[in-house]
């Protein structure tokens, strides 16, 4: 393969820069040409590619967000979107894709490889962490550490005051960002779509820390559940304690790259080039008890994510 195309869907995460560069760099090694896609598949559709070089891709390693910028695309799901996104690719002589992006960019990807027979590999970019076929997914580490320093920060007033803080993180199918900042950050209760939640039981949980000389509370709530701001009048209305709300929104989504999701990028970008490189599409690329996988497209995205409910006592047993 001489010629490669590079782009970014759905929505954005920290380190989708490092892997932008991880692919340019790997592709410029072997010899290949590399054009990078702005604005997702809506780029594609629309021609909008630019040749990238070495020098493209200096000074973006520690960059949140993502230099060639990400779209939601409607018309890649119509056929002539879809005409026109492989028509481009013809035009430019690209003979693989590598497209970063979540759950959906796959499903694009997987039409184009199905389709119309471009071989295209996807590399997981997103901060929801819902891809079941990897453990983790690029960006959420970084949003998990984003979401831990906020609480610090809410942890010292909410102690002062002695009240409650319902804090609303990112999720709205996948509890994963709630689960894991609730067992890092010290949390006393996780809601998240994937286990019903019992108000009574949350007062009991409150009261007993609370019995047993605890000042203040955090609970982490999951988006698709419900809002911090409902949670919290739900929950004031049956507690004595002061209840505060935060909701971390996009926040969330930007900032500098941790060491975890550079070394991802860093890696699941060199693995895509080289299974194009040996003719091998339809792929997407991820991570597995510390190893670099890559699996069928269409395999990868018609599995269901399933929740870590280990995990989830392990908070229960810890947090008091
Ligand atoms: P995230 O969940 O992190 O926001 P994502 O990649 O899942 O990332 P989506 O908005 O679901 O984000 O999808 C991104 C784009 O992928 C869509 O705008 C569309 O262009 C394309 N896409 C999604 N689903 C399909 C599909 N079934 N067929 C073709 N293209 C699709």
């Amino acid at each position: 393969m001489k010629r490669i195309g590079l782009l970014t869907s759905g929505g954005d995460a920290p380190g989708m820069n490092a892997a932008i560069r991880a692919v340019v760099r790997t592709a410029l090694y072997f010899g290949m040409e590399v054009y990078g896609v702005e604005r997702g598949y809506a780029g594609l559709i629309d021609d909008e590619l630019v040749p990238m070089n070495m020098r493209s891709v200096s000074d973006i390693v520690h960059r949140g967000g993502t230099m060639l910028r990400t779209a939601r695309c409607l018309e890649l799901m119509e056929k002539e979107g879809q005409e026109r996104a492989v028509a481009t690719l013809r035009k430019r002589g690209i003979e693989g894709l590598v497209v970063i992006g979540g759950d959906g960019s796959f499903r694009g990807a997987k039409c184009l490889t199905e389709n119309y027979g471009i071989p295209t590999i996807g590399i997981p970019g997103t901060i929801d962490n819902d891809l079941e076929y990897t453990d983790y997914t690029l960006g959420f580490d970084t949003a998990v550490n984003t979401c831990i320093e906020i609480i610090n920060k809410l942890r010292d007033t909410m102690n002062s005051h002695e009240r409650i803080s319902v804090v609303e993180v990112m999720g709205r199918h996948c509890g994963d960002i709630a689960l894991y900042t609730g067992i890092t950050s010290g949390a006393e209760i996780i809601i998240v779509p994937e286990v019903p939640y019992n108000m009574d039981d949350v007062v009991m949980r409150i009261n007993r820390s609370r019995a047993s000389g605890k000042h203040s509370n955090i609970i982490v709530v999951a988006e698709g559940v419900m809002s911090a701001d409902a949670f919290a009048k739900q929950l004031q209305n049956v507690t004595e304690y002061s209840v505060r709300s935060t909701c971390i929104g996009h926040i969330q989504r930007g900032g500098s790259p941790t060491m975890a999701d550079r070394m991802l990028a860093a890696q699941f970008g060199n693995k895509a080039v080289r299974l194009l490189k040996d003719g091998i599409g339809n792929r997407v690329v991820g991570i597995r008890q510390n190893k670099i996988i890559d699996m069928d497209i269409i395999e990868a995205v018609s599995m269901k994510k399933t929740f870590n409910y280990e995990l989830y006592e392990t908070l229960q047993m810890i947090s008091m």
